[in-house]
């Protein structure tokens, strides 16, 4: 028996990587066993090569998880995509997105894209912004899908993961996949996929990079609203920085609660106020 990974998934297609061969080969599932709709991009499955091209899928092992958009089980990593210009950074849309990669069991990653485009005072914001994400407790990663410049730590931080892009149109999704590939030639197609609306979708397909780390090349949500996946009381588990503030009463929605020590962090600058701000968007009534 040998290992695989569904790297390639289309209607009738499964394409699995064999890590032992080094080899894309057709997987079949097991009759009867599992059902090929059953099958996604990202699992991690179990089975025995027919010939040269089938691989015969005995089992797919247990997903961590399974992002229904794009259709990728086993994601580690979301790389949320932003810009501080070129479009302007929107920090809302950016803590909806942190928040529900986090619900959906993906460790996500803040990248501000295009620091090439920066001039002085945008450096200062993307400075600002940088501190309050850090601070909150998120991996945040500066790069230009451009000139190139931190794609190499990129890559270090999703060694050996599976990834997947996220974040509104235009901040250079495609882009960053394109550099991380190192395959300019093939920008078109990724970029058409990338593009692609939520309707049209044919499949999902795995690039592999760096030796043992994949990525999507279909992106996930380009907006989002937290509100969607969870109820307002379940909000304040996915501020981050919260949760180190044991308040009075365990129940604190932290908004008007006395000796509320989320309120009082806030007040002593130890909890960014734009954080905040998005923070009681979602729970305000
Ligand atoms: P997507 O919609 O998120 O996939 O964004 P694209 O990758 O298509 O990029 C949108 C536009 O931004 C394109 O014109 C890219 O050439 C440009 N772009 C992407 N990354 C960078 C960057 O790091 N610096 C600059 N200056 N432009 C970039
Ligand atoms: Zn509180």
């Amino acid at each position: 028996m040998l290992k695989g990974l569904v790297v390639n998934r289309e209607a009738q297609m499964i394409g699995v990587y064999i890590p032992e061969l080094n080899k894309i080969l057709r997987g079949i599932p097991r009759k009867k066993i599992i059902k090929i709709k059953k099958i996604y991009a990202g699992d991690y499955v179990v089975g025995k090569v027919i010939d040269e091209n089938h691989f015969s899928i005995e089992k797919i092992e247990e997903r961590k998880n399974f992002l229904r958009r794009p259709p990728v089980a086993n994601v580690d990593t979301v790389l949320i995509v932003s810009t501080i210009k070129f479009p302007d950074f929107d920090n809302f849309l950016i803590d909806n997105l942190l928040i529900v990669y986090e619900y959906l069991k993906t460790e996500p990653v803040l990248i501000f894209n295009k620091i090439d485009v920066l001039d002085n005072k945008f450096i200062k914001d993307l400075e600002k912004w940088e501190k309050i994400y850090t601070n909150a407790g998120y991996k945040v990663i500066k790069v230009s899908a451009i000139t190139g410049d931190g794609i190499e730590k990129l890559k270090e931080y999703i060694k050996g993961n599976i990834s997947v892009l996220a974040g509104s149109s235009g901040v250079g999704k495609s882009s960053i996949l394109s550099k991380l590939l190192g395959v300019e030639l093939e920008i078109g197609e990724i970029s058409s996929k990338l593009k692609r609306g939520k309707h049209t979708t044919t499949g999902v397909k795995l690039f592999k990079f760096n030796q043992n780390s994949f990525i999507g090349d279909t992106p996930g949500f380009s907006n989002v609203n937290a509100l969607y996946f969870m109820s307002k009381g379940e909000i304040k588990d996915y501020f981050r920085e919260f949760k180190k503030y044991k308040c009075k009463f365990p129940d604190c929605t932290h908004t008007i609660e006395p000796e509320c020590k989320v309120l009082e962090a806030l007040k002593n600058g130890k909890i960014s106020k734009e954080r905040y701000y998005s923070y009681f968007r979602l729970v305000k009534n």
